[in-house]
């Protein structure tokens, strides 16, 4: 994620979390809840978000179908399908999911009791689940664009239908899920919506079914080629025009716009095969089997890294106060995140710093290589604000929680050019040879899974030739920035007057 612009103001109410209990309330009462302990909300201990993931299974395969009525303000008819492996004995199975009405919910076939706890959609099969077994689990749900009092939703509405922005913790308000990236899975979806309408997903196309006759609808198909975490699922809804070229090494590439501004923003689209290209001379082969951009008509406020099809606003490409430098430059930090933070993945939510510290590392690389915009002089402009944005977001590897409801709150500077910051004093300490091979290891060993800290520690360790955990556990969780490397004469800079006095507390 990238955040672009200051995102709309968030009157109190947004902090306010109501119970959520109400939202499945309606449902739960033609099913009765298996005799026991009460229901209650999971988590896998993320510890920025404790209750999101849910204990005892793993994810294989989610299949999505939705149905689209032909208005953003309306719930989408949905079923998800999750197949899942216990990885411990269950008697009940918890899915995160949190803002539409369950219909009903079958295991393995036969109908199973629900209710909900927290976020959690608590499911008990009339059977219990062995350790190792695999269960299929169908949800008849609505999914709900319209966004919760209280937090942003994973929807985005645009002007002519749907996106999706599930980072980090919104997917399960958009369908079922265990909706934690330690947890990835393969993806199918099948998109209908009245004729007129063209839906793009996450992956390749495998088929458009139309149902035929005035007034009927259409079935858009795709797959995902490798696993994905939740966070990353995409789904556009609207009258779209997409575009097909040709990447690097035949890599089919397809960008999704609104079909009225499909000529204006083509001279943008087709600098996508020569980013790929440099991405791929600084860290390897493009991990995914395609790519693309979404330029949604929508006032996000960011930019997201959906895996094989980045969601951009459209407004970035045509408001002329930006510079053409740094649109090129916000193009290069969604496409590198491609490599780092979907392909491979974060294990938990505090190690989202190897995201966007990596994603900055490259979009301000690209800006020194292609715009002459040295990138030491923005480190340096990074290390003199590093002590505010950790006094103020925590360290790069402990960032501070996110109010409540605010999917984008962990989004600080401390994990973006804070955590670059990270990367370039690593260089400076282990020398630029062993800081790029480790850079093309990392991705090529990490490959489609979900790693943490420590991962990196360990591996920066092993090709920079010695013990890096003292250098990393300074800088990664001091309070404050350790001296840079070959720079002593970098200093903190004190925030500017005015910022200081505008904030009472
Ligand atoms: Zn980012």
């Amino acid at each position: 994620m990238l955040l672009t612009r200051p995102t709309r103001p968030h009157p109190a109410l947004r902090f306010l979390r109501r119970p959520k209990a109400a939202l499945l309330a309606s449902a739960v009462t033609v099913c009765l809840v298996a005799a026991g302990a009460p229901a209650e909300p999971l988590g896998v201990g993320d510890r920025i978000f404790p209750e999101l993931g849910n204990p005892g299974y793993d994810v294989a395969a989610y299949d999505l179908a939705f149905t689209y009525p032909g208005s953003n303000d309306r719930p989408l008819k949905a079923v998800t399908t999750i197949d899942a492996r216990l990885t411990s004995s269950l008697n009940r199975i918890n899915l995160d999911f949190a803002h539409g009405t369950v219909e009903s919910v079958e295991v393995d076939g036969r109908r199973a009791a629900f209710t909900s706890a927290g976020e959690d959609l608590v499911v008990t099969p009339d059977h219990a689940l062995p350790l190792g077994s695999v269960t299929r689990i169908t949800v008849r749900h609505t999914s709900d664009p319209r966004p919760a009092d209280d937090e942003d939703g994973g929807w985005v509405r645009t002007t002519d239908g749907l996106a999706m922005a599930n980072q980090a913790d919104a997917a399960h308000l958009v369908f079922p899920c265990n909706d934690h990236p330690s947890d990835k899975a393969m993806f199918t979806f099948h998109v209908t919506a009245p004729n007129g309408y063209t839906a793009v997903a996450n992956g390749l196309p495998t088929g458009v079914v139309k149902a035929g006759g005035s007034g009927g609808s259409t079935t858009w198909n795709y797959r995902s080629r490798h696993p994905m975490a939740t966070e990353l699922a995409q789904v556009s809804i609207g009258h779209s025009a997409v575009i097909r070229r040709t990447g690097p090494h035949g890599l089919p590439l397809r960008d999704v716009v609104p079909a009225a501004d499909k000529k204006e923003l083509e001279p943008w689209l087709a600098k996508t095969p020569d980013q790929i290209g440099w991405m791929e001379s600084k860290i390897g082969p493009y991990p995914f089997e395609t790519y693309g951009v979404l330029m949604a008509q929508a006032s996000t406020g960011f930019e997201l890294e959906t895996q094989t099809l980045s969601l951009f606003e459209k407004d970035i490409f045509t408001e002329p106060a930006y510079p053409k430098w740094y649109i090129e430059s916000v193009m290069v930090h969604e496409l590198s995140h491609q490599w780092f933070g979907d392909s491979v993945s974060p294990r938990t939510w505090s190690d989202v710093w190897l995201n966007e510290g990596h994603a900055t590392w490259y979009e301000a690389l690209y800006a020194e290589e292609k715009a002459d915009r040295p990138l030491e002089d923005r480190m340096k402009a990074a290390y003199g604000a590093s002590d505010r944005w950790r006094a103020a977001g925590g360290p790069p590897a402990r960032p501070k929680p996110p109010a409540p409801g605010q999917k984008i709150g962990i989004f600080r500077p401390n994990i973006y050019d804070g955590a670059a910051l990270v990367l370039f004093a690593l260089r400076q300490e282990i020398g630029r040879d062993a800081f790029e091979r480790l850079e093309k290891v990392w991705v090529q060993e990490n490959r489609d899974t979900s790693v943490g800290t420590a991962d990196f520690v360990r591996l920066a360790s092993a090709i920079g030739g010695r013990d890096l955990t003292g250098f990393f556990r300074d800088w990664l969780y001091g309070e404050k920035t350790p001296p840079m490397p070959g720079h002593p004469d970098w200093k903190q800079v004190p925030a500017p007057a005015s910022a200081g006095s505008a904030k009472k507390s």
